[in-house]
């Protein structure tokens, strides 16, 4: 293993057996040249790594792993890191594994070519970015690098690389591969492991308490990750057990989407046609992944133990996103002592939230703009002056800026009244409104059209528009911290 000097690899790899990690040597693609990079990884790192990936210096090695997962319902045994590698971790503090993408053939690539596309790679770059500035955690992205080769086996695209960091790549497939071959040491060895570093309370010990303590700290994180995909309108779109974090990370987001206008039938996987993974099944397929994670882990966690913690999963993200959901429209989903609303109060909170939702789906607003004009109009007006003339003509100018069909006079009425709910909440919580959050109703978007712009201008060379994008992307990031001060 040649890591670069500011690369180690994570010592408890050592200790896991051979059936599960085998050392793999990148492929090299010249020539191979860094297009962007985030300020997570150092240029010195990124330039070493782009000189082994056009074959300028000696392959760089690294580990792979076997791993299974449920995809689309259906168990399937045998996957693993067939195109994706990890080269070590940093050695600067931020305790991050340094992953690549489209390394070429490994033990685990099953006849197929270990390559990643340019355009594949771009997404994925371009949506964790995204996800980064709104402040939904994700694995991060530390740079892509563009080929001049090739790939026969995926319709002739360019060749590409992408480095992703995350603290851990650990996948639930990872948990079911080790639990269906029985090597139950090695699921422990890999649970200590995650909850070192990353969970709370969770001294090195392979304890019942413990085994206890994960698995409901995997349940909360999902329940907070799928309440903020779904109050920021993301959709993951291949939501299989191998594509799902245990850490409570976005991982493998290169086919998702951020909704534009508001359809919770919203469904980016083209293969998915029956909506599987779609917007609105979200909670409900991640359901099913705990539940898959739950029976992997019944070796060292009885299911009579596990199954009152999943049941609470429900109950988790609805809270979480309830709250989100008020956040957005600037509303205290607790009073200003944290105690909760009394249930009139409560129900009127969920109520408007179901409302504008649905008043977005009938008259196919976009979802992002519509939230950040409400922002705009209601929370940062004097309430006394908006009369019902007023009302009416804001919801006649949001309708207009937020949607792109002719919409009768009963509909702006429609759209006044709920506005008249909306104030009515805000004045009943003012003075003391939703202090502001960054990346609530983020200024700017990651829209599919601007993915598009980017991958096209990148397959004729011109990398600008992609570097343009990150910088608009990351204003949401510095927009919501000036805010703060
Ligand atoms: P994905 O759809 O990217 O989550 O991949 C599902 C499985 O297929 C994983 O085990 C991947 O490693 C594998 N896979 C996807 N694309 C390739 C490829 N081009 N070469 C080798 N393995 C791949
Ligand atoms: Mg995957």
């Amino acid at each position: 293993m040649n890591n670069h000097a500011d690369m180690s690899l994570p010592d408890y790899y050592q200790d896991l057996p051979p059936s599960l990690i085998q050392t793999s040597a990148l492929i090299p693609l010249p020539p191979t040249a860094l297009i962007h990079r985030s300020n997570a990884l150092s240029a010195s790192i990124a330039n070493t790594i782009g000189q082994s990936l056009s074959g300028e210096t000696p392959a760089m090695a690294g580990i792979v792993s076997a791993y299974s997962g449920h995809q689309f319902g259906t168990f399937n045994p045998a996957l693993g890191d067939g195109r994706a590698m990890l080269l070590g971790r940093l050695n600067s503090g931020a305790n991050l594994e340094v992953g690549l993408k489209g390394c070429g053939k490994t033990a685990f690539s099953y006849g197929h070519d270990g390559r990643l596309s340019l355009t594949d790679a771009l997404k994925e770059y371009l949506i964790s970015h995204a996800l980064m500035a709104q402040d939904i955690p994700s694995i991060e992205p530390g740079a892509i690098y563009c080929s001049g080769a090739r790939l026969p086996q995926q319709k002739m695209e360019t060749a590409a690389f992408l480095i992703r960091l995350a603290p851990s790549f650990l996948r639930v497939g990872h948990l079911e591969y080790l639990s269906i071959t029985g090597q139950h040491g090695a699921m422990q060895h890999l649970i200590i492991h995650c909850m070192q570093p990353h969970f709370d309370a969770a001294p090195n010990q392979a304890t019942f308490q413990n085994n206890l303590a994960f698995f409901s700290e995997v349940v909360e994180r999902w329940a907070k990750l799928a309440a903020k995909w779904q109050a920021q309108g993301f959709c993951h779109g291949t939501l299989n057990s191998d594509n799902f974090s245990v850490l409570g990370l976005s991982l493998d987001c290169g086919g998702s989407q951020f909704m534009s206008r508001y359809d919770p039938l919203l469904c980016p996987n083209a293969i998915d046609k029956r909506g599987r993974y779609a917007f609105n099944q979200q909670s409900r397929v991640i359901l099913f992944n705990l539940t898959v994670l739950a029976q992997a882990l019944t070796p060292l966690l009885p299911l009579c133990v596990s199954q009152p913690v999943l049941a609470t999963f429900k109950q988790r993200f609805n809270r979480y996103y309830a709250q989100l959901m008020a956040q957005k429209l600037g509303l205290r989903y607790q009073d200003v002592n944290q105690q909760p609303w009394p249930l009139s109060t409560m129900q009127a909170l969920c109520d408007l939230s179901a409302d504008i939702l649905q008043l977005m789906f009938d008259l196919r607003l976009d979802y992002h703009r519509c939230y950040q004009l409400l922002a705009q109009y209601m929370q940062s007006a004097d309430l006394e002056l908006i009369n019902n003339k007023r009302r009416i003509q804001l919801a006649d100018e949001l309708i207009n800026h937020c949607g792109d069909i002719e919409v009768s006079a009963a509909d702006v009425i429609k759209f006044s009244e709920w506005l008249a709910d909306y104030q009515q909440l805000l004045q009943q919580q003012s003075p003391s409104p939703c202090p502001a959050q960054p990346s609530t109703n983020p200024r700017f978007t990651l829209r599919t059209s601007d993915v598009n712009a980017v991958v096209k201008a990148a397959h004729q060379e011109n990398f600008m528009p992609l570097t343009q994008l990150i910088i608009a992307l990351r204003g949401n990031k510095l927009e919501g911290a000036a805010r703060q001060s």
